[in-house]
């Protein structure tokens, strides 16, 4: 349960040791935290103080993952920077720690760091390390493909409802409900990788586990300004973490405890406390131009209630819960916690647990095969109309994208640059018109805007004010559009 990245990852290693799989997942593929994260392939250096476990899976897995997804991965390293040196003790328990954890790093001089970075940092200290860029959209793109070629089965827009127990109480199937309605699948066993939405489900187990949600704030600026990631060199805090990621730069993050499983709309008063934070090391930030903010809800496990302890001295650790070891119906594991970076380690021991409940016998694959690059989407031709002039993309691209708006977003980029669909919303959704004629053409257009608005209203200061009002101008003056 859940097409996020521990819910695909799970299925790739089911079907590679030969198991039959069904992923079901309410929204579409990555509509949780999957897809509103920083995009760090993390060393593992921001945990070695505080977490070595989480260090040690982490830089683990950055080598795994760099071995078996290249294609979904930049290489570009990264440094962690202590801005002055109040902080000396925690830089030196950080060095211990990076030792200890087995993770390579370096000293990097000031100019050095000049050299690499392009811009000016304010730096006592830096050090190299082996961050790396993780392109998260492509990468559930490679594992929904993967999954499928080894005959597994996704169904998206569709939720588990109940599960289905024997005389024993061990489960035989699963209660799902899609858009045809609601019918039953047979199965020895469902694996809750719901993330933040896993304390719902597991209720579904009758054996109900109890998760600590926090959200974290990103801001996009639209411009890459450097080829490495930056980290703040100190205890792990907001607005430490600068990412490039493809054209643009991310700026993460914020930690508040939060009770929904939803991603929240993010505020400007929270965005502008965080840039505040990321000024402090690298101040020309007052000259890059903000594009869009947004959120994501992060899945961690509270082993016991935490009450008022702040999230970020919650483990970044991943638990496997055996539900039929407790209360629940024998065949019911759930997995929370963990990172995206660290989502096939997470996925192997969840097997593994799975497997010996099965009496299967059988290795984990998915550290020595490499998952098939995504098939390419056709390239639009020079005669092919521009519909995104931002991201250059053509008419061909988004016709042969089979699945929804976002879906159409998130393979295409249609929408994700500076004007955040300002021109070419309104021309997409004509197309998706005459593509998909049954869908609702006003409806589209709403929720379409509704979802680049929330973003950018939340980064709406400098230039990016003059576009969100210029974008609300076309909208309500010139298409007649409603709020
Ligand atoms: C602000 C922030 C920044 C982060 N940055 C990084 C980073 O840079 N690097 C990193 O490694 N990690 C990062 N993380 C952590 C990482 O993003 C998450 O740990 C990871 O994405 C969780 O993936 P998941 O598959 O477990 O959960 P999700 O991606 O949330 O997937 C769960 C899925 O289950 C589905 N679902 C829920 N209920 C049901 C149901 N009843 N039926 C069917 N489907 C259901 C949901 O729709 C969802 O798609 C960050 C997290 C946050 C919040």
């Amino acid at each position: 349960m859940g097409g996020g990245a521990t819910g695909l990852g799970i299925a790739w290693d089911l079907v590679l040791r030969g198991l039959s799989v069904t992923v079901v997942e309410q929204e579409d593929i990555g509509h949780g935290t999957s897809s509103r994260f920083h995009g760090l392939l993390h060393s593992g250096g921001r945990y070695v103080v505080r977490d070595p476990v989480a260090a040690m899976d982490c830089i683990h897995e950055n080598r795994v993952i760099k071995r078996i997804a290249p294609e979904a991965v930049e290489d570009t390293g990264g440094c962690f920077v202590q801005v002055d040196d109040e902080e000396e003790d925690y830089r030196l328990a950080w060095e211990k720690g990076m030792t200890q954890a087995g993770i390579d790093y370096h000293p990097v001089s000031a100019s050095d760091l000049r050299h690499l970075t392009g811009v000016k940092i304010r730096a006592a200290h830096a050090f190299w390390v082996p961050d790396a860029v993780l392109e998260g959209f492509l990468l559930l793109q490679m594992l929904r493909e993967n999954i499928q070629a080894y005959g597994g089965v996704i169904l998206t827009h569709t939720r588990l409802r109940a599960v289905k127990t024997d005389g024993s109480g061990k489960i035989v199937g699963a209660m799902i409900q899609g858009a045809d309605g609601e019918k039953q699948l047979s199965c020895d066993a469902v694996i809750n990788a719901a993330g933040p939405w896993a304390q719902e489900v597991s209720q579904l187990f009758g054996d109900p586990i109890t998760m600590h949600l926090s959200y974290g704030l990103m801001l996009i600026f639209a411009h890459r300004k450097f080829d490495v990631v930056i980290n703040r060199l100190r205890p792990p805090g907001d607005g430490d973490i600068f990412v490039p990621h493809g054209r643009v730069t991310i700026l993460g993050t914020t930690d508040i405890p939060v009770d929904s499983p939803n991603a929240p709309t993010p505020e400007i008063s929270e965005t502008l406390r965080m840039w505040q934070r990321g000024h402090e090391m690298i101040p020309e930030i007052e000259n890059w131009r903000a594009m869009r903010a947004f959120t994501g809800v992060r899945p961690l496990y509270a082993k016991e209630a935490t009450g008022s302890v702040l999230s970020r001295q919650v483990s970044r650790d991943f638990t496997i819960i055996d539900h039929g070891a407790g209360q629940g119906p024998g065949g019911a594991f759930s997995v929370v916690g963990g990172k995206w970076t660290t989502f096939r380690l997470m996925a192997e021991r969840c097997v593994d647990a799975v497997l010996r409940y099965l009496a299967v016998d059988q290795a984990c694959l998915t550290d020595r095969i490499a998952l098939a690059p995504a098939a390419q989407n056709v390239d639009g031709s020079d005669n092919d109309t521009i519909y995104c002039e931002c991201e250059g993309v053509r008419e061909n691209q988004l016709r042969q994208v089979r699945g929804s708006v976002t879906e159409w977003r998130t393979r295409t980029w249609f929408s994700m640059g500076p004007c955040q669909g300002t021109f070419c919303g309104h021309r997409v959704m004509a197309l998706r018109q005459q593509q998909y004629p049954a869908e609702d053409f006003d409806v589209n257009v709403q929720q379409f805007r509704q979802e680049r608005e929330k973003g950018m209203q939340a980064a709406a200061f400098g230039d990016n004010a003059r576009q969100w009002a210029l974008q609300r101008a076309i909208r309500f003056q010139s298409l007649n559009e409603s709020p």
